[in-house]
């Protein structure tokens, strides 16, 4: 069997569509809606994504403004502008480029966004919000996943469902979004004794690890859809991610490309996430 591929690039276009035309009616109402984008030093990878993140402002109607500093710049600095951001009525949404320099405490930078422009959702207010089904901003990655199942008609409800990697940014929270839409949810990570134990017994399969063939085709269920967060470079210096796609491809029912896949996903949510706080500021204006 050959899995069904789900598009994200495709997806992506339709739902920037949307965001688009709803930015385009903030805009004529006099909220165009606003991203911070703020990154600190010069991780190349960093600079490739909030390129991507700048660019995908551009071309939906939003407002983008885009700080970029030097490694040395302190923590306290950092604070201030944060501050300044939280107060300034152009700006919906915040987001801070990780990683920061190691002399940067990333977990107070984001603890200073304003939980109501914490666009990424990862403010402990989100999180807990999250956690106790009431999420105000759902995070990037996860979010992208779940528009994926849903446009797939991938069912959720009664299905099992393994998400490998715990991280807060994508683990965590895919889980906590899996358990919403009524899955049965296993969390797997390092430590776990033995994976494909789990994986063979899964309808859904979600690899977040940083970790190419974390998940090979003999630890998936016929049938299963296999969703591939990842984002690593082989020998070649080519994209991919942590799944066999060559092998898996033809085990399961549907997969996810590297590139092509998560990845458009995650940055259209995050403009899905900005328009949804501008929506909720204009409406309190
Ligand atoms: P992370 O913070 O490094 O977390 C990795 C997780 O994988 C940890 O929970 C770790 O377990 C687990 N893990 C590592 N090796 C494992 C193994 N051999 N078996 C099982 N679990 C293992 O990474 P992240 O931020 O979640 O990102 C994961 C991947 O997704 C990276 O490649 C990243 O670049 C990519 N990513 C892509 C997007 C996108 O838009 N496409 C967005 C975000 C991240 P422990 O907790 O036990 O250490």
């Amino acid at each position: 069997m050959t899995a069904k591929l789900i598009d994200g690039t495709a997806l992506s276009k339709t739902l920037r569509a949307d965001v688009a035309t709803r930015a385009a009616a903030l805009t004529a109402r006099g909220h165009q809606p606003g991203l911070a984008v703020v990154l600190v030093g010069d991780n190349p990878a960093s600079e490739v994504y909030v390129r991507n993140k700048v660019k995908a402002c551009e071309d939906n109607g939003l407002f983008s403004s885009y700080d970029r500093y030097p490694a040395t710049m302190t923590e306290a600095d950092l604070l201030a502008r944060i501050d300044a951001l939280n107060r300034d009525p152009k700006i919906h949404g915040i987001l801070v480029q990780l990683p920061l320099p190691k002399h940067i405490d990333s977990h107070k930078v984001i603890e200073a966004i304003a939980p109501e422009k914490d666009v990424d959702g990862f403010h402990v207010a989100n999180a807990g919000a999250l956690m106790t089904g009431k999420p105000l901003f759902r995070p990037c990655t996860p979010y992208g996943v779940m528009k994926m199942f849903e446009a797939y008609g991938i069912e959720l409800k009664g299905a099992n469902a393994v998400v490998i990697g715990r991280s807060n940014i994508v683990g965590k929270p895919m889980a906590l979004l899996l358990l919403e839409a009524n899955a049965t949810v296993t969390i797997c990570h390092s430590k776990t004794r033995n994976i494909a134990a789990f994986t063979r017994d899964a309808d859904v399969v979600v690899v977040a690890t940083g970790l190419r063939n974390t998940l090979t085709a003999d630890m998936v269920k016929p049938g299963a859809t296999v969703i591939d967060v990842g984002m690593n470079r082989d020998e070649n210096g080519k994209l991919c991610g942590d799944v066999d796609f060559a092998n898996v491809k033809e085990v399961a029912g549907h997969i996810t490309p590297v590139p092509g896949g998560v990845g458009p996903m995650t940055i259209t949510m995050l403009l899905v996430n900005t328009i949804e706080a501008a929506e909720r500021a204009a409406s309190n204006a």
